[in-house]
């Protein structure tokens, strides 16, 4: 059979008449990994396969959604036209015809609402020019101030607590080159193994060359397995953990005392607030055992470098953002920053989710990281558009919230790009009633997600194969990706498609760019004196040096590989530690007779996000093709559920059937099911509304639920 096989290949191989490569980088996580596709005109038809290319980050490795992630652009469903919604159906139409369509219903919405009655809601899978451009188009083209984003609903905990700490949110202070050499690190809340694959031989390197490792997490994960000390802390407990840590960091003196007294803020007030902390209580918030935390703050404190890195299992919590604080409260009480293999990183779930949270598709930012209610910042930007800083709309409100004003009527129309809200946001079946409510909603997509059903108008986007731009990896280097594969029908990029509504808008004059390099050339100069600077970055440098990490302010500048070595970024040049409480102060789902388990969510190594890219692939589609519940066998059996049955999950804001799936490695007073499914496997129907203050995150990964098998026994 096997001879068989590699006859019928070498056969193929050998009707190979052309073959044409086309470089582009990975559509899903921040690893960004470049990669080429390489297509082969046979006699009858065309193959198709991606490999990778070696670059800075992921020295030409790809993981298994990188290798068929060719599978969904060139997809037979791929939207290729725009389609107006008629009567209950898609019908196409031509690009003049929707653009008319726009113009219509804005000018109508408009007069009637005023400018506030328009939104944007933008994604973090976007090139940088197009998140640059989409901030610039609410706020110019609508003249709208509610403009967010998906990346809302990912990275914002994380940029909060670093902006806060620090000065500013550069995911990893340093590159990745530095964690190999790096002896002992602590993966806060993150499953890299399954979300971002190719980092992996880094953390394995560092274990090679010794380093220990600590895991924090409620289950067992591929990440877990390469850890010398797993803390399976109870879902929602990191900042209490995280005190536990600090507590013994400070009583056993592992403290870098000259550090703190020179480079940090706010040190006396942390350690007299974990003195009062008692360790029986931490151990009853977070179940780890004392001996463990000991452990960790020993390693962590003991060895001469170290580096932290937390996701979103410390990130979406309605306390995510002070829960990241305090791990870098950790960081700075040994003075682990700012100099080799010592630092931080969060780890960007979404391909662009630095960049995209960096130029103005924030509710309260401008670009360059500068903030929209500081009047130089507006001034500034102002002028490089051109346009008063009275006419540039004050801050909008974070991705939910916008939700909500939907719902309560203040937004009547919805300008959606590359993103599925229905699926992806809390307390989704009131998501979707909400944009059911919608008198118009323009989607930019490549298929018809969930969300884009309910769309008035879909716009056909381009995809990762055809769509030039930069993209900023997990480092926070820049790269560019060229894309060149050629769009089929009447594909249009986003950028192009913000640039022709803007011109039926009338708006023409601020939007007159003909290619991604010249949106580029604007954001250089919109970005420049900002946190994000990015002003000595240019596609040529891009192309001659594969990457370069900001900030960069000067064309001789070579960018920044390790930040913080000198100084913070608050105007004093010093970081900032704050005490932070074992508990929210909105309060997380706490279980109940009613609801007696902690319910977490996350991902699978073969989706992404929602999934309406990754589910239309054969190959990553087949390896998990519907979503489960990972349950510990013991508690299965006190809830008389079987391995593989169907089970009914439900908590007080909705209800959702998954297939259960043992496993030992979970806490037994914990289930976890997957995101990437929609409709009554959607595991945000679950999840409560309820945003952490500091920076409107969700609290998505704990919600208190019940579980039991679908079909009731007795029906048997
Ligand atoms: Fe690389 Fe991430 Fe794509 Fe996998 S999903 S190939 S790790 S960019």
């Amino acid at each position: 059979m096997t001879e068989m096989l590699l006859k019928y290949f070498r056969e193929q191989q050998k009707q190979v008449e052309t073959e044409r490569i086309y470089n582009t980088q990975c559509p899903y996580c921040s690893m960004q990994c470049k990669m080429q596709l390489v297509e082969q005109t046979h006699v009858k038809r065309k193959t198709y396969k991606t490999i990778g290319r070696d670059n800075p980050t992921s020295q030409g490795r790809l993981c298994i959604k990188g290798m068929n992630a060719h599978q969904h652009p060139l997809h037979k469903d791929r939207i290729q036209y725009p389609l107006l919604k008629i009567n209950g159906e898609f019908v196409k139409i031509s690009w003049r015809e929707a653009l008319d369509y726009i113009k219509e219903h804005v000018t109508e919405i408009q007069e009637k609402n005023g400018a506030d009655a328009l939104g944007v809601y933008g994604s973090a899978s976007i090139t940088n020019e197009e998140a640059y451009l989409l901030g610039k188009f609410a706020r110019v083209a609508l003249k709208t101030k509610y403009i967010d984003y998906n990346g809302r609903l990912c990275m914002s905990a994380a940029a909060s607590a670093a902006s806060k700490t620090f000065g500013m949110d550069r995911g990893f202070t340093n590159s990745l080159q530095e964690i190999p050499f790096t002896e002992c690190i602590m993966l806060a809340g993150t499953n890299i193994a399954e979300c971002q694959p190719t980092i992996m031989p880094y953390f394995e390197k560092a274990k090679e060359n010794g380093a220990f490792i600590i895991a924090i997490d409620p289950r067992e994960t591929g990440t877990t397995k390469i850890a010398d000390l797993h803390l399976k802390l109870k879902p929602g407990s990191d900042a209490a953990l995280a005190n536990g840590i600090l507590k013994v960091i400070i009583e056993e003196n592992y403290l870098d005392e000259r550090f703190l007294q020179e480079r940090v803020n706010g040190f006396e007030e942390v350690m007299q607030y974990v003195a009062s902390l008692e360790f029986s209580v931490i151990e009853e918030i977070t179940g780890v055992p004392l001996e463990k935390m000991y452990q960790a703050a020993r390693m962590f404190g003991q060895r001469e470098t170290g580096m932290i890195f937390t996701a979103r299992g410390v990130e979406q919590q309605t306390d995510g953002s002070a829960a990241v604080q305090n791990f870098l409260n950790i960081l700075l009480s040994v003075g682990k920053i700012g100099k080799p293999r010592c630092g931080y990183g969060a780890i960007t779930g979404q391909g662009n989710g630095q960049g995209a949270r960096e130029h103005g598709q924030k509710a309260d930012q401008l670009p360059g990281y500068r903030s929209i209610e500081n009047h130089e910042h507006r001034m500034y930007i102002a002028d490089v558009w051109n346009i008063e800083e009275k006419d540039l709309p004050r801050k909008g409100v974070s991705a939910y919230e916008m939700i909500e004003k939907i719902h309560d009527g203040e937004i009547k129309g919805l300008f959606l790009v590359c993103s599925n809200p229905t699926v992806s946001n809390p307390n989704a079946n009131f998501v979707k009633k909400a944009f059911e409510k919608l008198e118009f909603l323009v989607v930019a997509d490549m298929f018809e997600s969930e969300t884009a059903k309910l769309a008035n108008l879909i716009l056909p986007a381009s995809s990762y194969l055809e769509d030039e731009g930069t993209m900023t990896n997990v480092e926070g280097r820049v790269t560019l990706r060229e894309a060149s594969f050629p769009r089929r029908g009447e594909i249009k990029h986003d950028w192009e498609i913000l640039c022709e509504i803007a011109k039926v808008l009338g708006k023409e004059e601020y939007f007159s760019f003909s290619s991604a390099e010249e949106i580029f050339n604007e954001l250089r100069i919109a970005s420049k004196g900002g946190i994000a600077d990015y002003s000595g970055i240019t596609y040529e440098r891009l192309r001659a040096e594969k990457g370069i990490l900001w900030p960069c302010r000067s064309l001789t500048d070579k960018g920044t590989e390790r930040l913080f070595e000198t100084r913070f970024a608050h105007s004093d040049g010093k970081a900032m530690m704050v005490p932070v409480s074992n508990q929210a102060i909105v309060p997380k789902a706490k279980i109940t007779k009613k609801y007696p388990l902690y319910l977490t969510t996350g991902r699978v190594v073969s989706h992404y996000l929602t999934g309406v890219q990754t589910r239309k692939s054969a190959s990553l589609s087949a390896r998990n093709f519907e979503s489960f519940m990972e349950i510990h066998p013991s508690t299965a059996k006190k809830y008389e559920i079987s391995n593989q049955e169907l089970v009914q999950i439900e908590s007080s804001y909705g209800r959702i059937v998954v297939r259960s799936k043992f496993s030992e490695g979970i806490r037994p007073d914990t289930v976890f099911v997957p995101f990437h499914w929609a409709d009554s496997q959607n595991v945000n129907n679950l999840v409560s509304e309820k945003l952490d203050p500091a920076c409107k995150m969700p609290g998505f990964k704990v919600s208190a639920v019940n579980i039991s098998p679908s079909v009731k026994r007795s029906s048997y």
